[in-house]
C-alpha cells in the first residue's frame, strides 16, 4: 500500500517579529511595579532604562518617551522648529506626520540611490528664507551624511533633527550615530531592533535641553504651580520600561543573530541576475534592522509580482517604503512633491522589497526564502 505523504503546511515567516524570553523573566519586574504602586510619571524602571540606554548607545542624555512618533512631535517642539523643514519622501508616515501636526511645511528633497538617505545637494537646492530644520532619516539604519549635513547646517543656520528610528546602536566613525545632530529620535517599536512594545526616545547633548523635553512630555510642567509651555503627554510608563530592560539583556545577541541573516542573505543574493542588495558604508557598525533587496527590471519578474509570489508560497516581504510620504492625499499637493522632482525616491519605492529578518529566524527559513528569490 502506498500512502501519499501529506506535508505540513509550512508556518508563515513575516518580516519581523518581536523577541519574547521566557515569561517567568518578566515576573520579578512586574512583582517589583506591583509592590512600589509606581505605574508611571518617571518611575525607578524609567529612570533605571533611561541611565541603562544612554550607557548602552554611548550617548550623553536620554529621554523616553510613551512612542516614537510623539518624540518627533516634541523634538521639533523642543526647538522651537518653524517655517519649513526639509525631509525625505523615502520613510515611514510618522515622520512627515510630526511636521504637520506641529504646523510646520514639510518640503521633499530626493535621496541618494545608493543608500536611500537625503542627498545632501537636494537638501541645499531645497532651502528657502523660511527653512528652519532638517528631518533626515537613517534610513534601514545606514548613516546620513552627517558631515556634509552638518555643515549645510551650520553654513545656514538651520537645526539637524534626525529620525534616527532604524539606528538603535549604529556607529559610525567609531561613535554612536545617535550624537550627531542636534537631536536623534528613537523608536522602539515592537517591529524595531530594541523594543519596548511601543516606545520611543529623544537623544540630545545637554542636560538643560533634557530638561526642556522632560517638561514638553508632561504637558510642559515644570513643577506643581508652572505650566511652562502647552507640552503633550509622552511619557513612558514603568511597564514599558521594565519591558525594555529585560529586551537590553538581549540585544547583543540580537543584533548578532540579525547580523548572520544578513551576511547569509548576501551571500546567496548578491550574484541574482537583477538583483541588488544594500551595501554597509565603511565606517560603520550596522544593527541589521532590515534587509532590503532591489529587484530591476532584468530580474525577469517586477518587484511587485515576486512580493505576490512569496506572499503566496507564505513568505510577507514587506514594501517599505511604498507609497512615498510625497504620493500620500496630505502631501502630494505640495510643490515639493512633484514626481519630476524625486526620481530617486520613486525607482527605490517601485523597487525595493524588505526581506524577512529578526533574532528567531532559522537557517532553514532563510533558506526557504533565498529559494523563493532564486528560482524565479
Ligand atoms: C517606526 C518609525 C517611526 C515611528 O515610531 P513609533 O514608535 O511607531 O511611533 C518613525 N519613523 C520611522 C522611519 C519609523 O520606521
Amino acid at each position: 500500500m502506498t500512502t501519499n505523504p501529506v506535508l505540513p503546511p509550512k508556518a508563515p515567516i513575516y518580516v519581523t517579529q518581536p523577541f519574547l524570553p521566557p515569561l517567568e523573566e518578566f515576573m520579578p519586574s512586574l512583582r517589583a511595579i506591583w509592590d512600589a504602586k509606581v505605574l508611571t510619571n518617571g518611575g525607578p524602571f524609567h529612570q533605571r532604562l533611561e541611565s541603562a540606554l544612554a550607557e548602552y548607545l554611548g550617548v550623553r542624555h536620554i529621554a523616553l518617551f510613551t512612542n516614537g512618533t510623539l518624540g518627533l512631535l516634541t523634538a521639533l517642539q523642543t526647538l522651537r522648529v518653524s517655517g519649513e523643514v526639509i525631509t525625505t519622501p523615502y520613510s515611514f508616515a510618522a515622520t512627515a506626520h510630526s511636521l504637520l501636526w506641529n504646523g510646520l511645511k514639510p518640503v521633499f528633497a530626493d535621496i541618494d540611490p545608493l543608500t536611500l538617505n537625503l542627498d545632501p545637494d537636494q537638501i541645499e537646492a531645497a532651502i528657502t528664507p523660511q527653512t528652519t530644520a532638517i528631518m533626515p532619516v537613517h534610513c534601514y539604519g545606514t548613516p546620513c551624511d552627517v558631515d556634509r549635513i552638518q555643515r549645510i547646517a551650520d553654513t545656514y543656520g538651520l537645526r539637524v533633527i534626525y529620525d534616527a528610528a532604524h539606528a538603535f546602536g549604529v556607529k559610525h566613525q567609531g561613535d554612536s550615530v545617535l550624537n550627531r545632530g542636534d537631536l536623534s529620535v528613537l523608536s522602539f517599536h515592537a517591529t524595531k531592533v530594541f523594543t519596548t512594545v511601543e516606545g520611543g526616545a529623544i537623544v540630545c547633548p545637554d542636560a538643560r535641553t533634557k530638561q526642556r523635553i522632560d517638561y514638553l512630555k508632561n504637558f510642559g510642567i515644570a513643577d506643581e504651580v508652572t505650566v511652562m509651555a502647552a507640552g503633550i503627554n509622552g511619557k513612558m510608563n514603568e511597564i514599558q520600561a521594565a519591558f525594555g530592560l529585560m529586551q537590553l539583556e538581549h540585544v547583543d545577541r540580537f543584533i548578532a543573530r540579525r547580523g548572520q541573516i544578513a551576511a547569509h542573505y548576501r551571500r546567496h543574493l548578491s550574484g541574482v541576475k537583477g538583483i541588488r542588495v544594500l551595501d554597509v558604508p565603511a565606517h560603520t557598525v550596522a544593527n541589521h534592522s532590515y534587509f532590503p533587496i532591489f529587484v530591476d527590471e532584468q530580474y525577469g519578474l517586477s518587484r511587485d509580482a515576486l512580493y505576490e509570489r512569496m506572499r503566496s508560497r507564505g513568505v510577507h516581504a514587506r514594501r517599505y517604503f511604498y507609497p512615498l510620504l510625497s504620493e500620500m492625499p496630505m502631501y502630494r499637493g505640495l510643490p515639493s512633491a512633484a514626481r519630476d522632482r524625486l526620481p530617486n525616491a520613486r525607482l527605490a519605492a517601485q523597487q525595493v522589497l524588505c526581506l524577512p529578518i529578526y533574532p528567531a529566524l532559522e537557517d532553514l527559513d532563510v533558506q526557504r526564502v533565498i529559494d523563493l528569490i532564486v528560482e524565479r
